[in-house]
């Protein structure tokens, strides 16, 4: 099977399954407790946290350790709107391709009496600077906006959001789930206050991910309870888990270079051999991108029955959003970029992994030729827009 669905889940790396067994085996104390057993894992996960912290430039107590990247995303929001309302800010400004981790927290504080601006994204997939600022007010409470989009790759000017973000004294956020291992973070030189991570996007375990918040900015809890993670997360903290996701980071931060050096031209051949297929689309930028990520439009096809045939043929892909797999709406991020609803409902992620090869470029490369050929012999849609009675977008 080639796995090219990287985006939504990675397999877990031998050092990070190899530390995981370990803790589980060796060190299951609760971190909480006074005696040498139990102060053994808290130095494990205090360990995990000065190397998480180092990776993006931040210091230890900077890091808050959570489930994932959705419970980091909800954190960050609520934090920050509550900081917000106190001083009687209450408007959030975000865009609309955000994951729904983020588009479903700022749906929850709308109700709640929160104004909300979700900025218009370009065809190609960027926000740009000048429209945040444009939108910024002195009710500004939180920008925030996503490194890097999960469907289309494409890396968005942090550094520049965030250096407008903090001459006009707004709080800065971001998604880094995607982007964080695979380009370059530094909270302190990329002016954002908070970011969020997932343990699973980079081969470490599901279920671990960390919220970085800059010193002084006050959380609040989504769960209450016991007094861990500085009391900003109660429940025994899960050290395995927290172990082999460092230990992942870590590895994966220090073959950056290498990896994207090396995805990014396994990218740009897949994207070469896709843009022959006629009536065919790139969607977002094609250099502005995550190395890994390929997502492409065809017209006349629906994605759903792409994926299935593509599996037949041992290649495990995605349309773009693994949440709205049973409902017939199309992405939310196509949309977003201008895809008509048409278009949209054709589409196809392939996210690469570290250990593709040419020959499985190439295989890919022929299996959606030979699908996609097959799906449009006997699509209606196609037929009417070969027989002229429909026009032709791409
Ligand atoms: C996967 C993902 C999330 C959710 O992370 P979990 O750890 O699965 O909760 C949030 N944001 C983005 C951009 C993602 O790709």
């Amino acid at each position: 099977m080639i796995y090219a669905d990287n985006a939504a889940t990675t397999k877990m790396s031998d050092l990070a399954i190899a530390k995981m067994v370990e803790v589980i085996d060796d060190n299951y104390g609760n971190p909480s407790s006074l005696y040498r057993f139990g102060q053994r894992a808290k130095e494990i996960l205090e360990t995990a946290r000065e190397e998480v912290a180092s990776v993006i430039g931040a210091e230890p107590r900077e890091i808050l350790f959570t489930s994932g990247g959705s419970e980091a995303d909800n954190q960050a929001i609520r934090s920050a709107a509550l900081i917000g309302k106190e001083k009687g800010k209450t408007h959030i400004i975000s865009t609309k391709f955000e994951h729904h981790a983020v588009l479903h927290t700022l749906d929850k504080l709308e109700k709640e009496g929160f104004e909300i601006t979700l900025l218009d994204v370009h065809e190609d997939g960027l926000v740009r600077p000048e429209e945040v600022a444009a939108v910024i007010t002195d009710k500004t409470a939180l920008v925030t906006i996503m490194y890097a989009n999960n469907e289309i790759g494409t890396i968005q000017p942090i550094a520049e959001i965030g250096k407008i973000c903090h001459e006009k004294g707004v709080l800065f956020h971001t998604d880094a789930v995607q982007a964080i291992t695979h380009v370059p973070i530094n909270v302190v030189e990329q002016n954002i206050d908070m970011l969020s991570a997932s343990g699973h996007k980079f081969h470490g375990p599901k279920g671990t991910g960390f919220l970085y918040a800059r010193k002084g900015i006050k959380l609040s809890n989504l769960i209450e309870g016991g007094a861990q993670e500085r009391g900003k997360r109660a429940g025994t903290e899960n050290v395995p888990g927290i172990a082999a996701m460092a230990v992942a980071l870590k590895e994966a931060t220090e073959k950056m270079e290498e990896t994207a050096k090396y995805l990014t031209e396994k990218r740009n051949k897949l994207i070469a051999g896709l843009a022959e297929i006629e009536h065919s689309a790139l969607n977002g930028d094609a250099k502005k991108r995550l190395p890994s990520n390929v997502n492409f439009c065809f017209e006349g096809i629906e994605g759903e029955s792409l994926l299935l045939l593509l599996d037949e043929k041992g290649i495990a892909a995605s349309s773009g959003s693994a949440c709205t797999s049973g409902s017939l709406d199309p992405s939310h991020v196509l949309l977003a970029i201008g895809r008509v609803h048409d278009v949209a409902h054709g589409s196809l992620r392939l996210s690469l992994g570290e250990d593709v090869t040419d020959e499985d470029i190439d295989y890919m490369i022929n299996a959606v030729k030979e699908v996609v050929t097959y799906l449009r012999s006997f699509s209606p849609i196609w037929r009417d827009l070969v027989a002229g009675k429909k026009q032709f977008i791409l």
